[in-house]
């Protein structure tokens, strides 16, 4: 999967693909094209889920502009 085809959450900074028009993480509805990294969540319990503040295994960006 290209990068490219992604968008990020701008609430939860959860990647989902362009077509997608609500978070299914948040169930927010704003995005941002414009992000850098990418981190994926495989565990709830996982200390990664800690420091990034999420708790559902999904991709998420590293940053959000
Ligand atoms: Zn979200």
């Amino acid at each position: 999967m290209s990068a490219k085809t992604l968008k990020a959450c701008r609430s939860c900074k959860a990647l989902v693909s362009k077509e997608v028009q609500q978070c299914p993480i948040c169930n927010g509805t704003t995005f941002s094209d414009e992000w850098e990294g990418m981190v994926i969540l495989l565990s709830e319990k996982s200390e990664l889920a800690e420091t990034i503040g999420e708790s559902k295994p999904w991709r998420y960006a590293i940053n959000v502009k």
